[in-house]
């Protein structure tokens, strides 16, 4: 199932999705309301409102994709015509990024492998969705995008065993890293945070949209491809990790609670270079979709 929240004729709603038709959720959760009385302090719910107060998503989502079909009542809540995917997850979320997790990429920034995981956090504030634009920001040099799989918690995980780790997670989406990179390699010589580099407004587009787990059985092997102006810029396959998103999982939630609608993005391949004004970036992963995002 495929899970987004998206525009059509004005209004904003949860999307789902089983196979490739698309459902209004939003509409059937209020028309079932007396059934989640979690509702009355969301009246307008988001994704992550549903991932926070629906326990088992996947099978909840499933067994009322089954009823509605059984009562004849499924077709009522099709999506007809042209609808607009926005960002799945909102602010309120943590976004953490993993740094030189393809072993590639380290060795054309100039940095040797990891013998542990390097994350650290992009603004919530930087989030947009597929079809907004990155917006270049004065002072800065040198822009780069970066194709990386994300991993959406789906409920709250604290110091989770690596075994248990498959458990937390809702589903998986794509995030364009994108990174302000002189001003990360000037902060780096001077021993400051990636921070600041990583978290300009719009330096992080999400989406099109969270496929959850029942569609994805191996998230290590499935193929990024990011495209600047259609000609091919990064293209590896996530089976090139160095550390695997269990161990992430473990080792992350051992040193902060990962909140349902948290993402973890796994790190970037080789192939990085910049963009520019103009520029159209386009990052697909099979499996998931494409992430398409003007530079302005
Ligand atoms: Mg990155």
């Amino acid at each position: 199932m495929r899970l987004g929240y998206a525009l059509h004729n004005g209004r904003a709603f949860i999307a789902l999705a089983h196979g490739q038709q698309w459902i209004d959720f939003s509409r059937v959760l209020q028309s079932h309301a007396d059934q989640f009385p979690w509702l009355r302090l969301h009246p307008q719910p988001t994704v992550v409102d549903l991932l926070e107060n629906i326990p088992n998503l996947l099978r909840t989502l499933d067994s009322w994709f089954t009823q509605l079909v059984k009562a004849g009542e499924i077709e009522a809540y099709h999506i007809t015509g042209q609808m607009q995917f926005s960002a799945p997850v909102t602010r309120a979320s943590k976004i953490l990024a993993l740094g030189r997790n393809y072993r590639a990429h380290a060795e054309e920034s100039g940095y040797s492998v990891p013998d542990e995981p390097i994350f650290f956090a992009k603004a919530s504030s930087s989030i947009i969705g597929p079809g907004a634009d990155i917006v270049y920001p004065e002072g800065v040099q040198r822009v780069d995008p970066e194709i990386e799989l994300g991993v959406v918690i789906g409920q709250r995980a604290k110091s989770v065993p690596e075994e248990k780790a498959m458990e937390y997670i809702a589903g998986y989406t794509i995030v364009n890293d994108v990174t302000a990179r002189d001003m990360q390699r000037n902060d780096i010589q001077k021993g400051k945070p990636w921070l600041r580099s990583k978290s300009f407004d719009t330096f992080c587009p999400i989406g099109p949209y969270i496929v959850l787990t029942d569609e994805i059985s191996d998230p290590h092997n499935l193929e990024l491809t990011l495209r600047v102006n259609g000609e091919i810029r990064q293209r590896s396959n996530t089976a090139m990790c160095l550390f695997k998103i269990p161990y992430l999982i473990a080792y992350i939630s051992r040193h902060m609670t990962l909140e349902p609608g948290d993402v973890i993005a796994t790190g970037t391949p080789e192939g990085i270079a910049p963009i520019h004004r103009g520029d159209v970036v386009e990052c697909t992963i099979t499996g998931i979709g494409s992430l398409v995002n003007r530079v302005v």
